[in-house]
């Protein structure tokens, strides 16, 4: 079983060859080490540098946004040529905290897809609604149609809509994320939207630090536990667990086209 974890966040806590290995001895042997601020997409590159089967994304996250001046994407240049970054993000829309003003996360958000199809990656997006409203699932989408027609491709990360934002995401070419919330009991909206994904859309995720799928839960998360959320995607997909993984990390490297096996 060799499966890939497409996101989560190294805060160096312990060293990267430490954190890799712990991840390879549950079967986690590919790993995305995501950027949200200009910091954290250095720490990433060099976790990617250090371990050969891992790779990095670069971007802003939308809490970020509004610290990230005019021309946010400009500082971003150093990683361009960089032959392990696999993906730019994580990027989007948060309504949910709204830490930056809308229409400044809107513009960041723009900004990067447009460094996204200059550079010839894909996008990892973050898509989060305040609980009673999808405004920022419709202002992602309206932005997203733009990107995908110009050749964009694109993974909303740990999608936590409902089966009809799924649908229309997919309908752009959308893969989607699935993380640990997949375990938790009351998540049947994700249980629900699992059974609209078509199998190569599929990309499993931790998130790490956060999200610890069952029996982790509440725990810091790690890149190991990810074959927790595979075992239930395996189960809702009636797939067994080598299945879903094959499948899933073969979906990986066809997204992040960029990168190949070491
Ligand atoms: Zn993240």
């Amino acid at each position: 079983m060799a499966l890939f974890d497409t996101h989560f966040h190294y805060y160096g806590a312990v060293k990267p060859s430490e954190y890799y290995d712990r991840a390879a001895g549950f079967g986690v042997k590919y790993l995305l080490a995501a950027g949200s601020t200009l910091e954290e997409s250095r720490r990433s590159m060099q976790f990617a540098e250090e371990i050969e089967n891992s790779w990095f994304s670069c971007g802003i996250h939308p809490h970020e946004a509004e610290k990230a001046g005019n021309n946010p994407a400009s500082a971003f240049e150093e990683f361009r040529k960089h032959q392990k970054l696999a993906a730019i993000g994580e990027i989007g829309l948060d309504y949910f905290y709204e830490h930056s003003e809308r229409k400044i996360q809107r513009k960041v958000f723009g900004e990067f897809l447009k460094t996204a199809l200059d550079w010839k990656r894909p996008a990892i997006v973050h898509c989060r609604d305040k609980d009673d409203s999808y405004d920022a699932y419709s202002d992602s989408f309206d932005i997203l149609k733009d990107f995908s027609s110009g050749g964009g491709r694109f993974v909303v990360h740990c999608f936590a809509g409902d089966t009809a934002w799924a649908e229309k995401f997919l309908e752009l070419g959308a893969f989607l994320g699935i993380t640990g919330i997949v375990t938790f009991p009351k998540a049947v909206n994700i249980r629900e939207t699992l059974k609209v994904i078509p199998m190569e859309r599929l990309l499993l995720e931790t998130d790490t630090p956060y999200l610890a799928p069952i029996p982790y839960r509440g725990k810091e998360n790690h890149s190991a536990y990810l074959v927790e959320t595979a075992k239930k995607t395996a189960e809702e997909k009636n797939l067994s667990l080598d299945e879903i993984s094959s499948i899933t990390t073969a979906n990986a490297f066809k997204f992040f086209s960029s990168i190949k096996k070491g």
